[in-house]
């Protein structure tokens, strides 16, 4: 997918990008990143950062890097990176050469603290940490001066040797930037840039057993790439002066040609009935609430790719949206909205009976069957007809008949004529019931003249106008109907616990009776099932001639009229 929609209604950074532009700041370049860290899979929030900095690049001629931020080895795997490529590549981006590991970097920013060291820029604290915090002040004190504060620069460059050659346990020492300790900005209250670790890194190995902080890698990995425009949510706003501190010494001792790359920070997604959370995700997955990073309740991209959402409803959804300075929340059926109207105008229409009963047309010739005929879709003609068989026993819904209707019901119950969508009007007669009284058939006769598309169809006038699919023919199939994972809109807040507010019914699976073309549906492929709402074949449990199939999102928005 090439998503080459027109280009989104403007926004700060695209204010801002136009006006460096226009000042020559970098020389027409935008150079982006979109910089996961590989600790878990991407979420629905995660794509709003995604087409931002990717489509950032598409509209200005840039370049977007994919960049994995792995400085953590601790929580860092390949099967997340793996994961992470596939699901950018699936929402239609391609950063073409530029793929990138922080942790190739892991050289350069030794480098960079061996100069920092050397400028006076840093040194290697021993306290512990629970005396560093202490050491650090509050919002309303200023911090004191660690008593390690003055080591010259030979003993913090022995020491940071050391440190990196494996003399020193975890924990023993620190390397730290020099800056103010009394600053309001705590950040810049001498942040820790370098900690002793020894943890087995998925890319390095046991190569390195000191470990950069994030807020140290990150500007240096923006600086090497030489990214333009660094975009990250609004909680990194106060990590900014830090940020420009670094790559200002850096470019002073020459490692990196000025301008130096611009932080800026927008407002995260924040979605209602989702979490959108690495740890709780994580939870949920091994707590086992659901079957797996990709289960279709999931609002991870792996999830919403085997839910059926599609990757123009998450462009829809991101344009939408908008980019802006201020947090909010956004409504899950905003989203819901988005990826129903793309599938409305793509997803081909198809007939699956859901709760299946039997309707018998006692008039009708054993053994016989004819060929009725059904729009794909009914906006777009030239998507054509097909047959659909029709024959004496048929599935229709349980729901399509009454024995004694309420007011205003115009479906099947004795006496009532309705039609067979795209077949014959029929008349109902009746129905057989178990000892129990739960109806196993329902009778019927038709009228032969009333086949849809002959120029008898019009001739008896109904109210009702049911779908179905003739028994003999049809593909029973497991269908799931997946609903929201959590039941309040903001999971946890009553009791501090969102597990509390996990759905009991987000997923129901059912036996359904399809019409007999869905046995040939390829992964992945999307339908709307008429009457009931958009479908996709399941792209891990469906198997050839045999495919199984989610519900992706209902026809019209339930949650807003129960109000659950
Ligand atoms: P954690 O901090 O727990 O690792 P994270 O969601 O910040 O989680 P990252 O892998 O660091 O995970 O995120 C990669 C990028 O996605 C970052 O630039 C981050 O700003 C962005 N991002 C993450 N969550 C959201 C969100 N809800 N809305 C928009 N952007 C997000
Ligand atoms: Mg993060």
């Amino acid at each position: 997918m090439s998503h080459d929609a027109p280009v989104p209604a403007a926004n700060f950074i695209r204010n801002l990008i136009d006006e460096q532009n226009a000042a020559g700041k970098w020389g027409g370049r935008v150079e982006t990143r979109f910089p996961p860290e590989p600790n878990g899979y991407l979420h629905l929030g995660h794509a709003k950062s995604i087409f931002l900095n990717f489509g950032l690049a598409r509209d200005y001629g840039g370049v977007c890097h994919l960049r994995f931020d792995d400085t953590n080895p601790e929580k860092e795997s390949q099967e997340y990176v793996d994961a992470i490529v596939e699901s950018v590549k699936w929402l239609g981006f391609d950063w073409g050469p530029h793929l990138y590991f922080a942790s190739d970097y892991f050289d350069t920013m030794y480098a960079c603290a061996e100069y920092l060291i050397q400028a006076g820029h840093a040194y290697v604290d021993s306290l512990s940490a629970d005396e560093m915090r202490e050491y650090r002040g509050t919002l309303t004190e200023p911090g004191r001066d660690s008593p390690y504060r003055n080591r010259s620069v030979e003993e913090n460059l022995g020491l940071f040797r050391r440190m990196r050659a494996g003399e020193f346990a975890d924990g023993a020492h620190v390397l730290r930037a020099k800056i103010d300790m009394a600053s309001p900005n705590l950040n810049l209250r001498d942040p820790v840039i370098y900690r002793i670790k020894r943890a087995h890194h998925h890319n390095t190995g046991d190569t390195w057993c000191i470990y950069p902080m994030y807020t140290y890698a990150h500007p240096i990995e923006d600086a090497i790439e030489r990214i333009t425009h660094s975009i990250c949510t609004l909680e990194f706003e106060d990590q900014r002066p830090f940020y420009d501190w670094l790559l200002d010494k850096l470019a002073d001792g020459g490692f990196f040609p000025r301008p130096v790359p611009q932080q800026i920070e927008f407002a995260r997604l924040n979605l209602s009935y989702v979490v959108l959370s690495k740890r709780k995700l994580i939870q949920l997955v091994d707590e086992k609430h659901v079957a797996g990073w990709d289960d279709p309740r999931l609002p991870t991209l792996a999830g919403a790719r085997r839910r059926g959402y599609t990757p123009e409803g998450f462009r829809r959804f991101t344009d939408q949206i908008g980019v802006s300075k201020s947090d909010g929340w956004i409504d899950y059926s905003v989203f819901e909205a988005c990826q129903r109207e793309v599938l409305n105008d793509s997803a081909p229409r198809r007939i699956a009976v859901l709760d299946p009963v039997k309707l018998i047309i006692d008039n009708y010739p054993e053994g016989q069957s004819e060929d009725c005929f059904a729009p794909n879709h009914p906006q777009q003609p030239d998507l054509g007809k097909r047959a659909v068989p029709f024959s004496k026993e048929l599935w229709i819904e349980r729901e399509d008949f009454m024995e004694t209707p309420p007011k205003g019901y115009f479906r099947l119950f004795p006496g009532n004529p309705v039609r067979l969508r795209y077949g014959y009007v029929v008349q109902c007669t009746g129905c057989d019931k178990d000892e129990n009284g739960n109806v196993t058939a329902v009778h019927c006769t038709y009228l032969p003249d009333t086949k849809s598309g002959t120029p008898g169809a019009d001739s008896v006038k109904v109210k009702g106008n049911i779908h179905w699919v003739s028994a003999a023919h049809a593909y029973e199939a497991e269908v799931r109907l997946y609903d929201r994972l959590f039941k309040t809109a903001q999971p946890g807040q009553e009791t501090g616990n969102f597990l509390d507010d996990l759905n009991a019914d987000s997923v129901k699976v059912i036996r359904a009776q399809l019409e007999p073309s869905l046995r040939d549906a390829a992964p992945e492929e999307r339908f709307q099932f008429e009457r009931h709402g958009y479908f996709v074949a399941d792209r891990v449990d469906s198997k050839p001639g045999a495919p199984v199939f989610n519900r992706t999102v209902t026809l019209k928005d339930s949650w807003q009229k129960t109000g659950i």
